[in-house]
């Protein structure tokens, strides 16, 4: 793959944020670059997977729009690829996808997707989304002052989303993050899914009740596998949602 070395960009004019979009429908591509444009931030297309997996070595977009049937690599293998990069993970990502079926839905939240927007979709909905994804990314440094969370072995950089096990680096996506951050910040208190919904992906209300308490039952299922011993502080409180209970609080 050849770098070329970014541009002298103008990537710090205030705050405008980029937006890679992955499609390879020209018109989609172009409604969507345009809508996105008049909202103020700044769009790169790429038409397939391999041009994305480019742009994304060249400079990191705030956010990325994949479709998810793309020609050649898919856009699921673009993902597990710029999920696999460290340089890249922490990269939110709307999958778009003209599957209907939820079982489809799910796998994208599997595979990392911050969110999904089955075609065809509205463009005005497409930048409400994009928009509540880049909000919730930048809430948590301003609300915690730099705060780092603790809760026996693991600890959380808030400001850099560096999750540590025991020191180790936990490689966790951007949504595992928020969950246990949520989790952390609220140790000993129950939460509610929908609360942690709200806390951890902003979920706005056109997602029916069961896709969204399956979307948190799986998260919290991955989080705990990744948390090893830890995740079994992670307490199912059934019917209602979750609470971290810490054996003996040391904190
Ligand atoms: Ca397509």
């Amino acid at each position: 793959m050849v770098k070329r070395m970014s541009k002298p960009s103008s990537s710090n004019i205030q705050g405008s944020e980029r937006v890679l979009v992955v499609e390879d429908e020209p018109d989609i591509a172009a409604l969507i670059a345009y809508q996105l444009t008049r909202e103020g931030y700044r769009v790169e297309t790429a038409t397939t997977g391999t041009e994305a997996l480019n742009a994304l070595s060249r400079e990191a977009p705030d956010l990325v729009v994949l479709d998810r049937m793309l020609p050649g690599l898919s856009g699921d293998e673009v993902l597990a690829a710029l999920k696999g990069e460290a340089a890249t993970r922490t990269i939110p990502v709307l999958v778009l996808t003209a599957k209907r079926e939820q079982e489809d839905r799910i796998e994208g939240f599997e595979l990392g997707a911050d969110d999904y927007l089955t075609k065809p979709f509205s463009p005005r909905e497409l930048v409400l989304r994009v928009k509540a994804i880049l909000r919730r990314i930048q809430e948590p440094a301003v609300e915690s002052g730099g705060r780092i969370l603790r809760a026996g072995p693991v600890s959380l950089d808030v400001n850099s989303h560096q999750a540590l096990l025991d020191g180790d680096e936990l490689n966790l996506t951007p949504t595992e993050f928020r969950l246990l951050r949520s989790l952390m910040e609220r140790k000993g208190r129950t939460q509610s899914r929908q609360q942690l919904l709200e806390r951890a992906w902003s979920v706005e209300s056109h997602i029916s009740d069961r896709i969204q308490t399956r979307t948190v039952d799986m998260h919290v299922r991955r989080l705990r596998a990744k948390l090893g011993e830890v995740g079994e502080w992670i307490e199912t409180i059934r019917g209602f949602g979750y609470r971290l209970r810490i054996p003996e609080d040391d904190t």
